[in-house]
């Protein structure tokens, strides 16, 4: 890989947003922008707010931090989902663009890979916040954020800092950017197997490293791996990684024992993702948090004046998690935003 593009491979809506933010100019011409509502978190909680607020007359702007659709998209892709209603059967993917599509049907402003790094009372009414490209005001918050931003889990590797954004990466980069004629890559569920197909389009070598025995990818992912000329090595793991200042090989300890150097000039590391809600402690909104949830009452209310929550975020007597509920209580807690800015108006 050409060190050039080797550069580009990390995961570039974070860093993108990272020069939004430092740049005083990109974010002035937005700091004016105030709506009814701020949406904080796109999942199945936030995307049906999002379109219910609309209805509702409301305007409004939904982050999410990654790809719409929450945990759907983030945690399992293609799973199929058999309990949504009216739904007998839907790959995760599918629903989670439905969603989003119904909320921008109804009107609602989204804001797509732009996580919201701080909310805080505004000095004369209602709430401020930051993301990492825009400053908006808002006179309700409504905090979606089911299990938290998720973040690709890491390999652990002494190294694996260094080698990040060259050659090594954690989500599959835009096909114009890979140059590479080696890739592996690391994981065994259907993100993994996923991406090595795909790869293997127009990659002439690829890689596929699993730990265990057997993969945890659906059959149907399994057959066009089989169908594929991805090379698979199972019980193996990556113990190192080596090039200088740009991947070149990776070591790889096969049965605990045999370690192989294979070339590879791409590592694309899919061994899950991790929740965090870490952020969420600087927020200056004195909101108390139970665990990772925070409690609402029916009306999706939580202590705080103006800030309401749904989704599995949130923790009621009898809660449930599921898409469904999430989705119900969207829409509830669409409905006391609505009530509360009534009383404000
Ligand atoms: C493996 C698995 C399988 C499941 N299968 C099913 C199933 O078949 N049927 C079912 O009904 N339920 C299923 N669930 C549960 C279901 O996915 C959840 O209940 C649902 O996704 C909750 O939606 P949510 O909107 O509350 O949260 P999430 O889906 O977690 O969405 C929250 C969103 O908020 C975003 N976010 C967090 N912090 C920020 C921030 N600071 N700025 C911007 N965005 C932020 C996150 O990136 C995330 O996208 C499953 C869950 C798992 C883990």
């Amino acid at each position: 890989m050409q060190d050039d593009n080797a550069d580009r491979l990390v995961v570039l809506d974070e860093i993108d947003a990272r020069v939004a933010l430092d740049d005083p100019e990109a974010l002035s011409a937005q700091e004016t922008a105030s709506y009814d509502v701020a949406i904080v978190g796109g999942g199945p909680a936030g995307l049906v707010a999002a379109g219910h607020c609309r209805m509702r007359g409301l305007s409004s702007i939904t982050f999410e931090a990654q790809a719409f659709g929450g945990q759907l998209v983030s945690l399992y892709p293609s799973k199929p989902v058999t309990n949504f209603p009216a739904h007998l059967d839907v790959a995760s993917g599918e629903l989670a663009r439905r969603l989003a599509e119904q909320a921008a049907h109804f009107g609602a402003e989204l804001r797509e890979h732009e996580p919201v790094e701080s909310v805080a009372f505004a000095r004369d009414m209602g709430f401020a916040l930051r993301s990492t490209a825009r400053r908006v005001k808002a006179r309700a918050v409504l905090l979606a954020l089911g299990l938290g931003r998720f973040r690709p889990r890491k390999l652990g590797l002494k190294d694996e800092a260094r080698f990040a954004g060259h050659g090594l990466v954690y989500r599959l980069p835009p096909r114009d950017n890979i140059v590479a004629r080696h890739a592996m890559v690391v994981g065994g569920g259907d993100t993994a197997v996923d991406m090595a197909i795909a790869l293997k389009a127009f990659v002439p070598e690829v890689t596929l490293v699993h730990r265990h025995v057997g993969l945890r990818a659906y059959p149907h992912s399994l057959e066009r791996l089989d169908a594929s000329d991805v090379r698979v090595i199972t019980e193996a793991e990556v113990v190192g990684l080596g090039g200088n200042g740009v991947l070149d090989h990776v070591l790889v300890a096969v049965h605990d024992k045999e370690i192989r150097e294979i070339p590879a000039d791409l590592l694309l590391v899919s061994v899950g993702q991790e929740p965090d809600l870490g952020g969420l402690a600087q927020w200056d909104l004195n909101l108390t948090l139970e665990g990772n949830h925070l409690p609402v009452d029916s009306s999706m209310r939580t202590a705080v004046a103006g800030v309401f929550a749904a989704g599995d975020f949130v923790a009621y007597p009898g809660k449930v998690k599921m898409i469904a509920t999430a989705a119900a209580e969207g829409s509830t807690a669409s409905a006391s935003v609505e009530r509360y800015l009534r009383v404000q108006a």
